[in-house]
């Protein structure tokens, strides 16, 4: 395997530098080729929202639903995909544990991820809001940061609603501590809101959980592969 992977590099390599002339049959093969191959290693820093003693969000009507359990699941299925693309990804949490937002940002600068995502499900008094929602920590200086957090936000909010056919409700400014402090582009994307009594059905089914996680890792390998 490991020697039919060196031959699609050597290929590629030898194509990019100006090496020998390729007929135009030949060239589907190397396009193909490129696709497919790990897009340059980066490192996903996926954020499973809250967690131990910190339940977040909860719906306390049927069908029941706890945030820290939609987040975790949905953060492993997202893990699972992003790997099968050829990402690295570090998660700050595997389980049901507490680890302090402190603790969310001093590993993904430690693990030097390329992008931090958090993963969160939303609550609102008004039972009728539904729907996905990207933030991202907005400075006053509009940096390279700021810029690629904006545009990480917006093709995961594409690729979740894509997924999902859930409403959009944009790329939002967010002050919260993992997208402010993490140096890395951030943001937060919260999947729905279980206070919707449409959305809490889709929500409380794991399939439809694997459809956001899904959304999720093609937002992050179109930002990739847009920038
Ligand atoms: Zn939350």
């Amino acid at each position: 395997m490991n020697y039919i992977i060196h031959c699609i590099l050597a290929i590629i390599v030898c194509t990019s530098c100006g090496g020998p002339r390729r007929s135009n049959q030949e060239q589907p093969v190397v396009r193909t080729a490129v696709k497919q191959s790990p897009p340059r290693s980066k490192i996903i820093v996926i954020d499973a929202g809250h967690g131990g003693e910190d339940p977040g969000a909860r719906r306390k009507e049927p069908p029941r639903l706890i945030e820290k359990n939609l987040t975790l699941y949905t953060a492993n299925c997202a893990a699972v995909r992003l790997k099968s693309l050829g990402y690295r990804v570090i998660m700050t949490r595997t389980g049901d544990y507490t680890v302090p937002l402190f603790d969310r940002v001093r590993f993904a600068d430690r693990g030097h991820g390329d992008i931090f995502v958090s993963i969160h499900y939303n609550s609102c008094p008004k039972s009728q809001v539904q729907g996905i929602e990207v933030y991202f920590f907005k400075n006053r200086l509009s940096d390279k940061r700021q810029i690629a957090s904006e545009l990480l936000g917006k093709c995961l909010l594409d690729n979740v609603v894509r997924a999902t056919k859930s409403p959009a409700r944009g790329v939002r400014h967010g002050n919260f501590c993992v997208i402010r402090e993490t140096k890395m582009p951030a943001v937060l994307v919260e999947c729905g809101y279980i206070t919707s009594p449409q959305e809490a059905v889709r929500l409380s089914k794991k399939r439809y959980l694997q459809r956001v996680a899904l959304g999720i890792a093609s937002g992050i390998d179109s930002y990739f592969r847009s920038i």
